[in-house]
């Protein structure tokens, strides 16, 4: 089943990366052809893409864990760099490897919801989207984690109604605007360099720690670190980024 929906993660994702090679266009409007609707800054139900910030900060997100085998080693080289993270996972990953979930909270990461099994919740009726955010947010909380209030949609698929439930029930959407790709398993020099050409303060990052082998994820974010270390630019986590917002200024939804 789940493997079964990782190969229609992969399609529908190749698709979408062919036709932003085709528009030569950034990610914010490749999650627009996803049925996103344009952003407006004003509207508490937007996606944040990234942030503007006056802090040397960036936060890399990891998206689809917990995995027993690629997630420790994320946490080894964000510890090795004394840097920290976002995991946003899915509930029945969380469900399976609790331990883990445990130890990216105590590395001081913050673990975020993600949805229950990646099903898509754009279109879908408001209890269907309700009960599989909820379903995962039970899951955190009976772990004992401290709670997150950021959401990333599965497949960064999104419509105005499904926006409108999570956000009732709590929470901030949570895009990116770095997208490495890494599910497609590129070269780790490569994603790097990708990465950083184009890093700012304000950014977040889209690496994924599940849903495959994410060896070379682990190559990359050891070079990725090394690279913004170098540039003075700290990893922090999504909320964090989101404080460093000047007080009574929302973030740049969707700002490119
Ligand atoms: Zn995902």
């Amino acid at each position: 089943m789940f493997m079964h929906l990782t190969r229609r993660v992969l399609t529908t994702a190749g698709i979408a990366s062919l036709l932003l090679l085709a528009a030569g266009t950034g990610l914010a409007r490749a999650g627009r052809k996803h049925g996103d609707m344009p952003p407006a800054s004003s509207s508490r139900n937007a996606s944040i893409w990234r942030v503007s910030t006056a802090a040397p900060d960036v936060a890399i997100t990891f998206d689809d864990g917990p995995d027993p085998m690629f997630t420790p080693r994320m946490l080894a080289v964000l510890n090795r760099f004394g840097a920290v993270g976002t995991f946003f996972v899915l509930g029945m990953q969380v469900a399976r490897y609790p331990g883990v979930i445990r130890q990216e909270a105590t590395q001081g990461s913050e673990v975020c919801n993600h949805g229950y099994s990646h099903r898509i919740l754009r279109g879908r009726a408001d209890a269907f989207v309700s009960g599989d955010v909820r379903h995962t947010q039970i899951m955190l909380d009976g772990l004992g984690v401290p709670r997150c209030r950021l959401f990333r949609f599965p497949y960064l698929a999104s419509d105005a109604a499904s926006r409108s439930v999570v956000t009732h029930l709590g929470y901030r959407i949570i895009a990116a605007n770095v997208d490495t790709q890494d599910w497609r398993q590129p070269n780790p020099e490569k994603m790097a360099a990708h990465v950083l050409g184009r890093l700012r303060a304000g950014d977040i990052i889209l690496l994924h720690d599940g849903g495959g082998v994410r060896s070379r994820t682990v190559q990359a974010l050891g070079l990725i670190l090394r690279g913004m270390a170098q540039r003075g630019l700290h990893a922090v986590t999504v909320s964090q980024l989101l404080a460093t917002v000047p007080h009574g200024r929302p973030p740049a939804a969707g700002e490119e």
